[in-house]
């Protein structure tokens, strides 16, 4: 068999885990690696971890060094792709690390550094739910909520590069504290986080509810999708009350870029909308198109799940580096 030529190599890295997938010129995906983040070590620490997870992907996959024409990172922060520069990546505690050039001297090839949301976005427009759209605008809730625009089918990314943050529209003035340090954004507001703090709320004022216990049973000391999926289940009234507030949130805040960009496709990545799928996008759907200031042809803008899961990050760092090589040629 042929050696793949022309490999790219997409790594997403989270809080909690790295991700590697080497991808070939038909964005097949050759081999995957995965190993824990070492959150507290030092940065150059890290750095050698994505090195070795990247030489270990690479043998596995088979491919030659030769044929591989960059390694594409999404980072969780803001970042410089221009010069690699992590300004900031809370999650990893780094602070105006180069970690393009740190990583580009152990590699020896071509590392584009993007923020994670934004080739999240890229994934699921190139080969995800987004698929053959011109605008799209990507809404990823979590711990934060991520957000990402694509217009004219091109990632758009802002005359600072720090475009999409639609997570820190503000959606109630005066309203809950954010983790930006602002109030009433829909991070404030919809995330997991302000989620989990309206779920001990209502525990605290006294309402019946399971969430504790199965968060204990799996012995999480966070409200994850796993354990919102296993509280829905069991029909917890805390739960679905808090989900609900949370989907009525995110419908305004879907509504209100619909309102901006009048885009094809709004997409709905990140864990609970993998693993709660229309029961999550349905109701934020139906309170989104409440909201639509023109509410013709309203079903021509699919609300939709994400589909590419995990690797939606690391293979649309692929896709992006892939446009940045061939505008590099066209220079
Ligand atoms: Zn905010």
């Amino acid at each position: 068999m042929a050696k793949p030529k022309d490999v790219i190599i997409g790594v997403d890295m989270g809080g909690t885990s790295l991700r590697t997938l080497v991808v070939d010129a038909a964005n097949k995906i050759l081999a995957v690696e995965e190993i824990p983040t070492r959150v507290g070590q030092k940065p150059d620490a890290i750095v050698a971890d994505v090195a070795a997870m990247v030489r270990r992907a690479v043998v596995r996959a088979g491919v030659k060094r030769s044929n591989i024409r960059a390694v594409s990172i999404g980072v969780p922060g803001a970042v410089d792709p221009r010069r690699g520069i992590v300004h900031a990546a809370p999650n990893l505690g780094w602070k105006n690390f180069p970690f393009g050039p740190k990583l580009k001297a152990l590699l020896r090839v071509p590392i584009y550094v993007e923020n994670d949301v934004n080739v999240g976005v890229v994934g699921e427009h190139a080969l995800g739910a987004g698929k053959g759209t011109r605008e799209l605008v990507g809404i990823f809730p979590g711990t934060g909520i991520g957000g990402g625009l694509i217009v004219g089918g091109k990632l758009y990314e802002g005359c600072r590069g720090s475009a999409g943050e639609v997570g820190h529209m503000i959606l109630q003035v005066d309203g809950p504290r954010c983790g930006c340090g602002r109030r009433g954004c829909a991070e404030a507001l919809a995330s997991r986080t302000a989620m989990e703090r309206d779920v001990r709320a209502a525990i605290r004022a006294g309402e019946p509810s399971l969430v504790l216990r199965i968060m204990k049973e799996r012995g999480k000391d966070r409200m994850t999708s796993s354990v919102i999926q296993r509280a829905l289940k069991k029909k917890d009234p805390v739960m679905r009350k808090v989900l609900k507030r949370a989907q009525h949130y995110l419908g305004l805040l879907v509504a209100s870029v619909v309102n901006l960009l009048d885009p094809e496709c709004v997409v709905i990545g990140g864990g609970l909308a993998e693993r709660l799928g229309e029961d999550y996008v349905g109701p934020i759907r139906a309170a989104a198109y409440l909201h639509f200031l023109n509410p013709r042809d309203k079903a021509r803008i699919k609300i939709v799940a994400g589909r590419l899961g995990d690797d939606a990050a690391p293979l649309g760092a692929v896709v992006l580096a892939r446009q940045r090589l061939r505008q590099r040629r066209r220079r």
